[in-house]
């Protein structure tokens, strides 16, 4: 069983890693980030409620992402474990999650921090595009769909751009996400659960590494 967080800054690659890590391990990928956009595709009232935080490029309130959270780890598909990717943001988000875990019976066993300079992942937020129909990410510098204009992953011709990737609410949720990042990663090394990887590099090269840490669990 491997139960992984994955830390990175928004654009540090955690989605492709967590696609490769999907593949190989089996895991059941949650992201926060993924559950909200589909909420508030949805108009659900979680979905409501976090419209204005996430339009802006501010956090939903801890309660609710923690709450959330919850739900999706008490569902009984996570059989081979779990990636958590976007979630926890904060250590007080942490703390709520430790408590979570201890009600599930479900331990971490490894932190990942995917580590990016700013200018990168500036960059990469700015040329980042999604399929309207299934969220898949691409990228018009380094990852093209492979048939131009048709998603890889379900076919469809429909793409958007991220209202939170344009670049009015790329620099606030960065400088939101930087605050909380170091005491976040203090609060799982003091655990002795933290490797840092180096996320600058190519895919394979970021898996390679990820790979390493998650076999010898
Ligand atoms: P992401 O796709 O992970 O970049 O998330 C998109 C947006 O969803 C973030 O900018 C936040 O507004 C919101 N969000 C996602 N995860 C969290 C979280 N753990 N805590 C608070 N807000 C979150």
């Amino acid at each position: 069983m491997i139960n992984l967080i994955l830390l990175g800054l928004p654009g540090a690659g955690k989605g492709t890693a967590s696609e490769r890590i999907v593949d190989k391990f089996h895991l059941t990928h949650i992201s926060t980030g993924d559950m909200f956009r589909e909420a508030m595709a949805n108009k659900t009232k979680v979905g409501l409620e976090a419209k204005s935080y996430i339009d802006k490029g501010n956090l939903v309130p801890d309660e609710v992402t923690a709450k959330l959270v919850e739900e999706r780890l008490s569902q009984p598909d996570i059989t081979e474990g779990f990636i958590l990717d976007g979630f926890p943001r904060t250590t007080n988000q942490a703390e709520l999650l430790d408590g979570i875990l201890d009600r599930l019976h479900k331990p971490l066993t490894s932190v990942i921090s995917l580590e990016v300079a700013e200018s990168t992942l500036v960059e990469r937020l700015s040329a980042r595009f999604m399929c309207k129909e299934c969220g898949a990410t691409y990228n018009k510098l380094s990852k093209k769909p492979k048939v131009e204009g048709t998603c890889d992953r379900c076919g469809s011709h429909e793409f958007y751009q991220r209202e939170d990737d344009k670049p009015e609410v790329v620099k606030n949720r960065l400088e939101v996400n930087e605050k909380m990042n170091a005491p976040l990663k203090d609060y799982y090394d003091q655990k002795g659960l933290l490797t840092v990887i180096d996320g600058e590099r190519a895919p394979e090269e970021v898996f390679e590494d990820i790979d390493k840490v998650l076999s010898n669990k």
